[in-house]
């Protein structure tokens, strides 16, 4: 581009679309819309280049650029046949910043500049609107001096509300001419005084101070806050327009109003939008006067007294719906339009793609390429995967008023309410009672299982997006707050302390686990509702995807939702998840604190049953497609006993004292119970568990198979590996245990033996692990704990701060961090080499997360595994990284 400043419908270029880092992005729309011969006010646009330009020329404008400024100004002279500084009939123009990508309100505009005490008077005769005249001059006396002066605005609004009080009004509108014209010379008093100098009255200056002013802008400080928090580089700079002024508040044949293409908030294909007569747009955003709607149906729906545009302007109506057809063709792409109407002719200010929901979203996509608009491709990038979070879940009803008590991680998505219970027995309680309960602890244990089903939430004051309460909740589809560190929990009290309140058991709290807040009361939510377009949508998408989809699930219901949901297997069933049963658990301490090998058989025994009916079940389910059961993997103090009920319990059952039992936990305890005797670990010193569970899952197999039922294929999985030796174990128990199964049932099990790699050295060191595994799933909650050392379940106490302080742009916890990456990439490689067939899948939380699903792709896993509620997240995702990936 040789040109630096650009007019509106300039033949530079041929194409249409001018790259928006030049022009910015209302000013490469305009540029667009001007080449299109839309009713654009002519103007022309200050590229970002001379923004650079500018702050390199120690903040000013050079002569040469000055000189093009002008040039640029008479060609918008001729095509409004009015004169910038005319004393007859002067052109007005509005000066605004324009960045690549929007950053509303950050930066400067002004309005209405070339008035002066000579030009004014020329506009009140022209107009034959003295009152519209003078008020025009002293808004822009107030904005100019206030963006280009430096005089704080209130200065202004002062002066004008005690002018109303001498007078006896309440409002703007019911000053005249002859109010406005004396405070207009106050006005320009206040300017004098406060820069000692007169307001400026040539046109010309007005112009380059106004330029300078937005050019400025872009280093305020709102707008380096800004760019901070929506990560916008500082180098990009800002474009400004200059653009001839319209009115639509110059009588009752003027107009002003902002509308949508298509419906923004169900995404039907009619346009929707508001409108005022004789009214300026920031009079619609203002709130002073209720706009109008734009269609009849509109109206209508809403019983709307008020005409609508199609009924008070027919004509005008119709030719901006045209228009709106044609802007739509154009940009392929819902749109949001504001417009106004002077004197009868209609004029478009400004185009971009329209903010719409995700129920929107998705019938626009699909409506779009039924109307050869899109490609099935585009549709499928056009839909951001988060986003369909909030069509599977219940959300707030945005529309009530909230209090916001304290906020926490955004743990499991959706919305709930219910009464504050600060026991798993106090949640199972008032279930039966069919009350709503919220279950607030400082973190949940397995035995909290029972009570975070019957809780219709989960909040929690410690524990990170990887913690139990987050893991289990989401698998259960429960919204969550985890890891709130503004709330101080008293279970002895039964109360949590927030900076400002006090909540007590029984009080009503709502959660929001999208967002993590916290709030007080009930909030009404709004319940999903999944429609056929996003069935188009993820078919689209599986046709698309590469990478197969599965499922975290260890129990029928969740299982069965994954399937529904579209999960192509289960890529991680944690089998401790299984033994939280009341009954279960009982057994699974008899097993942990059992002194003996005999009594520990005696318990395990007693589980397995419950294991192998289970493990049919899921088998059943997922009948044809793969099951990864991961063998046992708690830090066993999650097992332990803790009240001194459940502690006699034990004792009994064991034939110990209660004095034995005690020092059993103490000998038990550990440090850092996720660094400790969990995983593999437990597999090596207490090889009969393995043994069990093995058992459970060939005795499965071995019974469908009898019965003739159809089975899945499960891929046994043995969890913290980090030696060769190890997994060489640890495979030879899995092998030597199918072979008994098989003879004891004459019948030949199928079965893949592999390992989770969630250990640095276990990435590094994949090639020799790859000579015994099958498989390799990535477990991406612990491999990022142990590469940073940062415990999962204590992060969330000063993440916040590291996020604050941009060490990390997002949770290491969420998506997959750099350096994580490259381990599995370590991993990939080394396990490829030793074994070019090696099935390569993840099943940390990450598995869920769009941007990890991108890199799971590009690091040519087979498959990404993740909570129920996030498997259609997953099957976009992975459709988009298909798409992306040759780009
Ligand atoms: C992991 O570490 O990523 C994993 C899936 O296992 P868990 O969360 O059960 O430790
Ligand atoms: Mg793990």
């Amino acid at each position: 581009m040789n040109k630096l400043i650009l007019n509106f419908k300039s033949k530079e270029t041929k194409k249409i679309k001018i790259p928006k880092n030049f022009l910015g992005g209302k000013g490469a729309n305009l540029s667009e819309m001007g080449r299109m011969g839309l009713p654009v006010p002519p103007g022309f646009t200050i590229s970002t280049k001379v923004c650079e330009i500018f702050y390199r020329n120690n903040k000013k404008l050079n002569s040469k650029l000055i000189s093009q400024i002008k040039k640029e100004l008479k060609i918008v002279e001729k095509d409004v046949s009015k004169k910038f500084g005319d004393l007859k009939d002067p052109l007005l123009l509005s000066v605004r910043s324009g960045a690549r990508i929007s950053m509303p309100g950050m930066m400067d505009t002004i309005l209405n500049l070339g008035l002066n005490d000579k030009t004014v008077i020329a506009l009140s005769k022209k107009t034959s609107n003295g009152r519209f005249a003078k008020d025009s001059y002293r808004r822009f006396i107030q904005m100019y001096a206030s963006v280009v002066l430096g005089v704080e605005s209130y200065h202004f609004e002062e002066l004008i509300e005690n002018y109303k009080l001498t007078k006896g009004v309440l409002l703007d509108t019911e000053l005249d001419e002859n109010d406005w014209d004396g405070l207009i010379s106050d006005f320009k008093s206040v300017v004098k005084q406060k820069t000692k100098k007169e307001f400026p009255q040539d046109v010309h200056k007005q112009l380059i101070g106004a330029i300078s002013s937005v050019f400025l802008s872009w280093e305020s400080n709102r707008a380096k806050v800004y760019r901070k928090l929506n990560q916008i580089p500082s180098e990009w700079g800002t474009a400004v327009n200059v653009q001839s002024m319209v009115f639509g508040n110059m009588g009752n044949d003027c107009a002003t109003g902002v509308v949508f293409t298509r419906n923004p908030s169900d995404g039907s294909n009619e346009i929707y939008g508001e409108y005022l007569i004789n009214a300026q747009g920031e009079d619609v955003v203002a709130g002073t006067r209720t706009p109008q709607y734009i269609t009849q149906k509109a109206k209508k729906e809403a019983k709307f007294k008020e005409a609508s545009m199609e009924e008070s302007m027919p004509k005008i109506f119709n030719e901006l719906r045209k228009i709106l057809k044609k802007l739509e063709k154009h940009y392929k792409d819902m749109q949001d339009v504001e417009f106004t109407v002077e004197n009868n002719k209609l004029w478009i200010l400004q185009t971009r793609s329209g903010k719409r929901t995700a129920k929107s979203a998705v019938k626009i996509a699909v409506d779009m390429v039924k109307e050869k608009l899109i490609s099935i491709n585009e549709a499928v990038l056009r839909i951001d995967p988060n986003s369909l979070d909030t069509l599977l879940h219940p959300t707030l009803d945005e529309k009530s008023s909230i209090q916001v008590i304290a906020n926490g991680l955004p743990a499991s998505p959706g919305a709930a309410s219910g009464k504050v219970v600060f026991t798993s027995e106090d949640a199972e309680r008032l279930n039966d009672m069919m009350q709503d309960t919220i279950l607030v602890r400082v973190e949940t244990s397995p035995e909290d299982i029972q009570g975070m089903h019957a809780a219709k939430g989960i909040l929690t004051a410690r524990g990170g997006m990887t913690s139990h309460a987050a893991v289990v909740a989401r698998g259960m589809g429960r919204p969550c707050v985890s890891g709130s560190s503004e709330i101080d929990i008293n279970y002895e009290q039964k109360i949590f302390k927030t900076a400002s309140i006090e909540v007590k058991e029984g009080d009503i709290i709502t959660i929001d686990g999208s967002s993590g807040r916290i709030i007080l009361g009930d909030v009404p939510t709004v319940k999903p509702e999944i429609s056929g377009d996003f069935s188009k949508l993820m078919n689209w998408a599986d046709k698309i995807r590469k990478l197969k989809v599965r499922t975290n699930s260890e129990t029928k219901v969740d299982t069965k939702t994954a399937r529904d949901f579209g999960a192509e297997g289960i890529g991680l069933c944690r089998t401790e998840h299984m033994f939280f049963d009341e009954e279960r658990i009982l057994s699974v301490r008899e097993m942990i604190l059992s002194k003996t090998q005999e009594d520990r058989a005696r318990a395990l025994e007693k589980l397995l049953p419950h294991q192998k009916r289970d493990f049919i079940e899921i088998f059943k389910i997922m009948r044809g497609l793969p099951v990864t059961v991961r063998l046992l993997d708690p830090p066993l103090h999650e097992f332990l006993p803790r009240s001194d009920k459940e502690i006699l319990e034990v004792a009994k059952i064991i034939n110990a004292d209660e004095k034995e039992i005690r020092s059993r936990i103490d000998e038990l305890h550990e440090q850092n119970p996720m660094l400790g005797h969990r995983g593999c670990r437990l597999g090596i010193s207490f090889p009969e568990i393995y043994e069990m569970q093995c058992r459970a899952i060939f005795e499965a197999l071995a019974d469908l198979k009898k019965t003739k039922q159809k089975s899945a294929l499960p891929e046994i999985m043995i969890p913290l590996v980090s030696t060769e030796a190890e997994i060489k174990i640890m495979k030879d128990l899995v092998i030597n245990t199918a072979r008994k199964v098989q003879n004891e049932n004459k019948t030949k099990i199928d079965f893949l033996v592999g390992t989770m790699i969630e250990l640095p050295r276990a990435a590094i060191k994949a090639k020799e692990i790859a000579k015994h595994a099958e498989f390799f799933s990535f477990g991406t909650n612990d491999l990022t704990q142990t590469t940073f050392g940062i415990s999962r379940d204590d992060s969330g106490k000063f993440l916040n701060d590291y996020i604050e302080n941009k060490i990390f742009s997002i949770d290491p916890f969420v998506s997959i961090d750099e350096g994580v990456e490259d381990l599995i990439n370590i991993a990939v490689h080394n396990g490829k080499k030793q074994n070019k067939k090696i099935k390569l899948g993840i099943c940390g939380e990450h598995g869920g997360d769009p941007k990890s699903i991108y890199f799971c792709s590009k690091a040519g896993l087979d498959y990404v595994s993740c909570s129920p509620y996030r498997v259609p997240i997953a099957r976009l995702a992975a459709a988009q990284a298909e798409l992306k990936k040759f780009k």
